[in-house]
């Protein structure tokens, strides 16, 4: 066993060893993790999980109302009713989708702030990367005046997300302290992600491709009293069966708190419907009017 385990560790040469992996062997994971494909595989993923006739991607809702017990969803003039509703928008926006139906848990939800950033992603050639540090990447201090807030060499942190032997960087721009930055024009944002790069790196050649991609209210803040909002939305919601809400407004901003909120969301709807069915069955709902 010991020299499977060695032959093991010799055919993970240098070379062959991805950057997050220690020399300690293959059984260390990755400092890193994501989906291979990248993050739209798990959205294309679960949108394949439901049947066509049962999905409607691209609609913005424009309201959801509660009625006789049921979920009224409105979207471009059309309304369908439904037994429960997930609202996976962010805050500021389900706090519209309710404004007029439950006032109280819009005026909460709408005090959850957000930022804006942008994401810049520019790619080097093998001579750009060959002058490039060792790494993952640098954050940058506020203190510093740069509009760069952090910068990620993907190609060393997701290897197969660069073409080999080049360097792909994606810079982090904007946050608390400079939304305004997402008002600025594309070629205007392109130069100063070059200009600095070259200050903090020494890296003026020019890039492959630049993609700029804007981020608009997009990551919750919890400011204070974020606890105490959060426990009146949430009670607000535990009366309202059928009602659930998601996302990265509550209970934390990372993918994997995400999916947990979302988890919990489909408890809590399935949980109330059960109880919703158990309440008509024994006549303490009145049963709703059809209205597809
Ligand atoms: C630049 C950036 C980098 C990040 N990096 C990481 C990372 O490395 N790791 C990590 O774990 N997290 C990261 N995050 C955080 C994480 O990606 C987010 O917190 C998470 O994706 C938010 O998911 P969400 O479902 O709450 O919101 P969103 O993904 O914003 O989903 C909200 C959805 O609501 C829809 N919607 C809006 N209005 C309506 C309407 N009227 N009707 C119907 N639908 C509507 C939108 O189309 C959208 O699909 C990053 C976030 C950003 C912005």
């Amino acid at each position: 066993r010991a020299m499977v385990t060695a032959r093991k560790l010799q055919g993970l040469s240098s070379d062959k060893r991805s950057p997050g992996q220690s020399k300690a062997g293959p059984a260390m994971r990755s400092l890193f993790t994501s989906l291979k494909n990248g993050m739209q595989t798990m959205v294309d993923a679960l949108v394949a999980q439901i049947p066509e006739s049962a999905r409607r991607t691209s609609t913005p809702i424009d309201a959801v109302k509660p009625e006789s017990g049921k979920w009224l969803v409105e979207a471009s003039g059309r309304t369908v009713e439904f037994d429960g509703v997930i609202i996976a928008t962010p805050a500021y926006l389900a706090a519209g989708l309710l404004q007029s139906q439950i006032p109280q848990l819009s005026s909460e939800l709408e005090q959850i702030r957000y930022s804006s950033s942008i994401t810049v992603a520019l790619a080097y050639d093998e001579k750009a990367r060959a002058s490039l540090p060792s790494g993952f990447g640098f954050l940058v201090p506020w203190a510093e005046g740069k509009r760069i807030r952090a910068c990620t060499f993907v190609h060393n942190k997701f290897p197969n997300r660069a073409e080999v032997g080049t360097a792909l960087l994606r810079c982090f721009l904007g946050g608390t302290r400079d939304g305004e930055i997402l008002q600025l024009a594309d070629a205007e944002i392109a130069a100063t992600v070059r200009r600095e790069l070259q200050e903090i790196l020494g890296i003026s050649a020019e890039p492959s491709f630049v993609k700029i991609y804007r981020w608009p209210r997009a990551m919750a803040q919890y400011t204070i009293g974020h606890k105490g909002r959060v426990d009146r939305v949430r009670q607000i919601v535990s009366a309202a069966p059928g009602l659930a809400l998601a996302g990265n407004a509550y209970a934390g901003i990372g993918i994997p708190n995400c999916i947990r909120s979302g988890s919990e969301a489909a408890t809590k709807v399935i949980t109330d419907l059960a109880g919703g069915a158990a309440a008509r069955a024994h006549g303490l709902i009145a049963p709703s009017r059809g209205r597809n």
